[in-house]
């Protein structure tokens, strides 16, 4: 007989009936391995290190975690997501809507560099929820003053190995003293080289370290 492992359903976790229904109608019913391992601990309110290979399903944890810490009713920039590309964070930003359909009226920003200024700015006049970009192009944003971070709940570092690769240190270092020091971390990435590891003590207050070899 063929033994099959059955990973939990995201039911056993504590998120709100209605991310639960979209998760289902998405067809998401139970969790990926590194989603199991995190959602948990994220949902508790834990500074939490995800590493996991591409595919693994690491953008749903982090984004489960930042829903479940938003209050919709407060028109507040409550989450950051910086990523190192527009390409990844404009994949970040599609999946978090998707994930939020359920979430009336949620707005979710995407701050690219690359991307035109003069909707970004029209945009943040409007105000959003959710903001996600890369880290050039936020801290441009910031520095102008046309966005707060004084209300973030939830700050994401995603794809970290490959935003130290790319250098973006000064920009990072920039929005993280922009944000509440009283917040929760999340830093996901694929590989762990030591400069994470000094990057993750600087950000992170008593980080969980999770690590997860399959890819589902
Ligand atoms: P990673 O960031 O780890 O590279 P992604 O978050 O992009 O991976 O996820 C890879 C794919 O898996 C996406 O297409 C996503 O929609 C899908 N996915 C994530 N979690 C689940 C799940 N629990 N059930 C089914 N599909 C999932
Ligand atoms: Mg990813």
């Amino acid at each position: 007989m063929i033994a099959t492992v059955t990973l939990p359903a995201f039911s056993s976790t504590p998120l709100s009936r209605s991310l639960l229904d979209n998760l289902e109608s998405l067809g998401y019913h139970h969790m990926t391995e590194i989603q199991a391992q995190t959602l948990p601990l994220i949902l508790a309110g834990k500074d939490v290190i995800g590493q996991g290979k591409t595919g693994s399903g690491k953008t749903a944890a982090f984004s489960l975690g930042l829903l479940h810490n938003l209050n919709v009713k407060r028109f507040r920039v409550q989450a950051l997501v910086v990523c190192p590309t527009r390409e990844l964070a404009d994949q970040v930003a599609v999946e978090i809507r998707k994930l939020a359909r359920a979430i009336h009226n949620i707005k979710v920003l995407a701050l690219c560099g690359g991307a035109p200024m003069g909707p970004q700015i029209g945009s943040l006049e409007h105000g959003a929820h959710i903001i996600v970009g890369t880290p050039g192009r936020i801290e441009e944003h910031l520095r102008k003053g046309r966005l707060s971070l004084d209300e973030v709940n939830t700050f994401v570092l995603d794809e970290a190995d490959r935003m130290l690769e790319m250098g973006f240190e000064e920009p990072l270092q920039y929005i993280i003293d922009h944000c509440p020091a009283q917040r929760q971390n999340l830093l996901f990435s694929a590989t762990y080289p030591p400069k994470i590891e000094q990057l993750a003590q600087h950000v992170m207050h008593n980080p969980q370290k999770i690590t997860v070899e399959s890819t589902h």
